[in-house]
């Protein structure tokens, strides 16, 4: 299949700048965590990926081990690269991480210098790129000096592997630390990536402040947690659902009755905006300038659709923000 992008690409999509840096993201970004590995149908994650880059979603993140098997999402990704976007490589902004368990043996998780550039070596190979656009330690290593960890950031900048870092699941505590390091080090972070959705707030308590304050970036994961914050769950599990596969993340029991209780007040709050639940989850995300992006995943097409429009409607009314606290509370 020949892959042209859409010449209406830029039309619809918003941009936000990245904290204090010169880049901007769109609004919405996608992510490979999911639907991108071998257990998955390549026709399907083509259309996906198509479908993103013709709506202007110029930002794609991966990590090492994105999978099932691990470093399958980079490659897969690589190869639809050279085959569909070879061309557009300039129009885009393609993240990795690494940070969490990827090999065997003591060089392959954590945050040591070790690890980070056999790492990012092999995310290149595997995607079959020069350089990514950001790099990113995946989480706190508190078995590793924090001096460490950020010094081989700031050396992949120099190298020219990477043209911006980031960090991600950092609290603020250590989020602010990393950041010091990075701006004595000349590499300032241009992004942090927390898990932030209405289902998961911790980013309200002390991170995002941290983040304006010191002009870094912000792209919450797994906004919709993991699919929670849609309306699939609420008559039973999906065949086709994250919870439902074997190599998903999302565990069926980890869906209690007092959640979809706070989804379905929530799903009827976004019907009388007239947005699906998860075009609300987003737009809750949105509203806030010092989000730059929100970072969603998608098993089909349709969804990726579904979720683009929640940029028809950011707007909330102060009763809606208090009704979604309240249900939440
Ligand atoms: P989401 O919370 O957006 O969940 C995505 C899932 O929700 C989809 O796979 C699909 O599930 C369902 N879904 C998506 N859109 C819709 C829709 N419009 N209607 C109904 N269902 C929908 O994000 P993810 O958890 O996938 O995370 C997004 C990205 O964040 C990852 O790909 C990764 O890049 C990053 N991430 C980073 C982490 C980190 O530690 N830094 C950790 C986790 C994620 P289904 O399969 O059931 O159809």
């Amino acid at each position: 299949m020949n892959y042209t992008a859409s010449a209406n690409r830029y039309n619809a999509m918003t941009y936000r700048k990245c904290g204090n840096s010169g880049v901007n993201l769109p609004l919405i970004s996608l992510g490979l965590w999911h639907n991108f590995g071998d257990v998955d149908i390549s026709e399907n994650y083509s259309k996906i990926l198509h479908l993103a880059f013709d709506k202007g979603i110029t930002h794609f993140d991966l990590a090492n081990n994105y999978g099932p098997p691990y470093g399958t999402a980079e490659q897969n990704f690589g190869r639809l690269l050279a085959r569909d976007f070879k061309s557009y490589r300039d129009e885009l902004i393609i993240s990795t991480k690494a940070g969490y368990d990827m090999w065997k043996g003591p060089y392959g998780d954590g945050g040591s210098k070790k690890y980070l550039v056999s790492s990012l070596d092999q995310s290149l190979k595997r995607m079959g790129l020069d350089y990514v656009d950001i790099f990113y330690h995946h989480r706190p290593d508190p078995e590793t000096p924090l001096e460490e960890t950020m010094r081989t950031l700031d050396l992949f900048v120099r190298q020219g592997k990477a043209l911006y870092v980031g960090i991600s699941n950092y609290q603020a505590e250590d989020a602010a630390k990393a950041f010091q390091i990075l701006n004595d080090l000349g590499t300032p972070c241009l992004i942090h990536q927390p898990k932030y959705s209405m289902l998961e707030r911790w980013p309200e308590r002390g991170l995002l402040d941290l983040l304006e304050q010191e002009g870094v970036g912000c792209i919450p994961f797994s906004p919709l947690a993991q699919g929670i914050l849609t309306s699939k769950y609420l008559g039973g599990i999906p065949d086709d659902s994250r919870a439902a596969k074997s190599s998903g993340h999302l565990q069926a029991s980890s869906i209690t009755e007092a959640q979809l209780q706070q989804v379905r007040a929530l799903n009827k709050l976004a019907e009388s905006r007239d947005q699906t639940l998860a075009q609300m989850a987003l737009s809750w995300l949105m509203k806030d300038q010092r989000v730059t992006s929100v970072l969603v995943g998608a098993s089909k097409p349709e969804q990726l659709a579904d979720s683009l429009r929640s940029l028809d409607h950011l707007h909330f009314y102060q009763e809606e923000l208090e009704k979604i606290d309240q249900i939440l509370a």
